[in-house]
């Protein structure tokens, strides 16, 4: 008999329940997952404590996050904002639960998300930061947020538009402009390496563009990179923060978002 997980015990219980033998799944994927993280940092001679496993629900559904919760997990990534206020409102009171915005973002979606969100991986433009800092001081105001956003600025390694990310050379004005804004908080990096490009030489590059921005803000220390293919690489030279999804979940439905 398939073991059936019921979500819904404690003392913050939101009634959700899941298919049978999902909990099983995911708390051996979970398990892998982390050892495959600290062989990862024990191969680049690094501490696995330096390494955070974001873990990237975006298409899977609520159930799945509570059952990761229930495994001890309280941060998650999501890159969708429809589908992530959803989640955010079934939820959200779970203690200690945290939202990262991942994704690219519209910037009228930015209101939205600086409600709800602890981190915004993938500002790329001064109108977008303009967008999310608008969003975060309303929230501050109103007292939805009692912490200024957290901003990661998304790098573009090849400048092409549609991946999104700022370039290079406008990294450093962007990143100003961040770090004096009282409602966001600039906290590091993020990129995703074109598809192209050896992820070695894409991560070396990322790691060279951080190191220069942190020898001038050093709070930005976060350096979000590696994904389910790359994370070995990804962490040989440096991450901070691996973002997971299909080594964890299992396969997304195919979509061209
Ligand atoms: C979906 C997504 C991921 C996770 O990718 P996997 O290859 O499934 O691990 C990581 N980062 C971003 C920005 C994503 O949109």
């Amino acid at each position: 008999m398939t073991e059936s997980f019921t979500a819904a015990t404690g003392s913050d219980a939101t009634g959700i329940t899941s298919a049978p033998g999902r909990a099983a799944e995911l708390e051996s994927s979970l398990s892998a997952l982390i050892e495959r993280i600290a062989a990862a940092c024990r191969a680049a001679g690094r501490d696995p404590g330096e390494v955070r496993l974001l873990p990237v629900t975006k298409f899977f559904p609520a159930s799945d996050i509570e059952i990761l919760y229930r495994l001890g997990r309280r941060e998650f990534g999501e890159s969708r904002e429809q589908e992530a206020a959803g989640k955010v409102a079934q939820l959200g009171r779970l203690s200690q639960i945290r939202w990262e915005f991942i994704g690219r973002l519209q910037r009228n979606k930015a209101k939205s998300v600086a409600r709800w969100a602890d981190t915004v991986y993938s500002v790329d433009s001064d109108r977008l930061a303009a967008a999310l800092d608008a969003g975060a001081r309303a929230a501050l105001d109103d007292g939805i947020r009692t912490t200024p956003l957290r901003v990661l600025l998304q790098v573009s390694l090849d400048a092409d538009p549609e991946r999104g990310g700022v370039r290079d050379a406008a990294l450093h004005a962007l990143a100003d402009r961040v770090a004096g804004s009282e409602s966001l908080q600039l906290a590091g990096l993020m990129a995703i390496p074109p598809l192209d490009v050896e992820p070695d030489a894409a991560f070396e590059q990322l790691a060279r563009i951080h190191a220069a921005l942190t020898s001038v803000h050093p709070e930005a220390n976060e350096l979000s990179a590696g994904m389910s293919g790359d994370l070995e690489s990804a962490v040989r030279h440096g991450s901070t923060c691996v973002r997971v999804g299909t080594a964890l979940m299992g396969a997304r439905p195919i979509t061209s978002a």
